[in-house]
């Protein structure tokens, strides 16, 4: 597979050295410039998920990665079960594995590639998170052999939960909480980046959604979701999903890249960046709001460039695409609306997704919305707006009942840098 940098096209990767790398020169994303369809989309759909899985990504990737089969089916041990939550609308609950959310498929990929790729060289992960990601990164690197993983999160602006599942681990996996917003935690990152002798000192890698196998890998449930539905209803799918750093949606669109026959919704909370653009043309970031969706709370998503790229390659438009963006206030009565109507407990990333798919759903229309996190993940949040109590999965469970070892950094890179360094013996 050949990878290009997107803000300079001489910049030509392999897929290991992009993963090894994470971003290109100038911060630009790694991105093939061509995707060659799959020709054989029915028989595929009649696979398991294991067995078509290595055969999307074999395609995908070429050669490289001899244990790649291995991989992927050591990485993809849980369900991404499609459930009807309304009429003639599923969800996609991407949340059975280890951290219950989606960013479990490409955490736990990459995690594999990487130790399959890095040789005898030490790595650090380096990872901003508002919340799930770190959860996913965290639990799919943990007691991974030459691999540290730093894990820096906004503080007091993610779920307890998630927070627990990032800062109980200890061994490889050192959790940051950092005195300022995401957007802050990511600069911090990119900055780290850009510091060519930590990046070298501490074999730096990033696993955000920036890292072109976590995108790849969820390219996988797409055609998972689609194969769970009888053949009558596979023409006419339109997948509705609950955009941050547009790292999920960039997969659903390499997935209709490779064949698969559907349209997308994208939808956004109150951080509308995106909406706002497809309406007006004007790319106009406003200041980052805290919402209910709180994984979803990005202003300045960095995936769009894949997308801008794709929809480009791909001779699409960006017109084709639906969307739509909720208030929390809207978000809570959708929840509440969905569950006295069929009883489907949505947390208020997946509401969105439902609700804005509604409201763009055309007669003849299966749709498909994300379900990215298990509503336990936002107990609080759901208990009180539906007014139930959810019980915990086990998992969940047992992490909350363990101690945080995070330690609290400003939002400084110099800092950080002093932190990494004294955290893995380097200094
Ligand atoms: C990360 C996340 C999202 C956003 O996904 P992107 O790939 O960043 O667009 C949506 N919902 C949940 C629950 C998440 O954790």
């Amino acid at each position: 597979m050949e990878l290009f940098n997107l803000k300079d096209h001489s910049e030509k990767v392999s897929f290991a050295q992009a993963v090894v790398q994470g971003i290109g020169r100038d911060q630009g994303l790694f991105f093939p410039d061509h995707i060659t369809p799959l020709d054989n989309i029915d028989a595929l759909l009649d696979l398991p998920l294991v067995e078509r899985s290595q055969k999307i990504l074999r395609h995908l990737i070429g050669d490289e990665v001899p244990q790649l089969e291995a991989i992927i089916a050591d990485a993809f041990t849980f369900k991404a079960p499609i459930v009807e939550a309304d009429k003639n609308i599923y969800a996609l609950e991407l949340f059975h594995g280890p951290t219950l959310a989606f960013k479990d498929f490409g955490a736990r990929f990459m995690a594999r590639v990487l130790g399959s790729i890095r040789g005898d060289k030490h790595l650090t992960i380096l990872t901003a998170t508002s919340g799930d990601t770190g959860a996913a990164v965290a639990a799919a690197f943990y007691e991974q052999q030459g691999i540290d993983v730093v894990v820096l999160y906004p503080k007091g602006k993610i779920s307890t939960l998630q927070e627990k599942l990032i800062a109980t681990l200890g061994k490889n996996i050192k959790a940051v909480q950092v005195e300022g917003i995401f957007d802050e935690c990511q600069d911090m990152v990119k900055t780290a980046f850009d510091d060519v002798e930590f990046k070298k000192t501490v074999g730096l890698n990033s696993a955000n959604s920036i890292n072109i196998s976590r995108l790849l890998a969820q390219v996988s449930y797409y055609f998972e979701a689609v194969a769970q539905l009888p053949k009558d209803k596979r023409d006419k799918v339109v997948f509705s999903v609950p955009c941050g750093n547009f790292g999920n949606i960039t997969a659903g669109l390499i997935a209709k890249a490779l064949g698969l026959k559907a349209r997308f919704v994208i939808s956004c909370n109150a951080n509308d960046t995106v909406p706002r653009y497809l309406q007006s043309g004007k790319w106009d970031p406003h200041a980052t709001i805290a919402t209910l969706s709180n994984a979803m709370d990005i202003s300045r998503p960095n995936n769009w460039p894949r997308v801008e790229a794709l929809v480009k390659m791909q001779g699409w438009s960006l017109k084709d695409f639906a969307y739509g963006s909720l208030s929390d206030a809207q978000t809570e009565q959708v929840m509440q609306d969905l569950y006295k109507k069929t009883g489907y407990i949505a947390e208020p990333h997946a509401a969105i997704a439902y609700k804005v798919l509604s409201d763009n759903l055309k007669d003849g229309e299966v749709g498909i919305f994300l379900g990215t996190a298990h509503p336990a993940k936002f107990k609080s949040e759901v208990d009180r707006i539906l007014n139930i109590d959810l019980p915990l999965p086990k998992a969940l469970e047992d992490t909350v009942n363990k101690e945080s070892l995070s330690v609290t950094l400003k939002a400084d890179y110099n800092t950080l840098k002093e932190y990494v360094l004294k955290a893995l013996n380097l200094k």
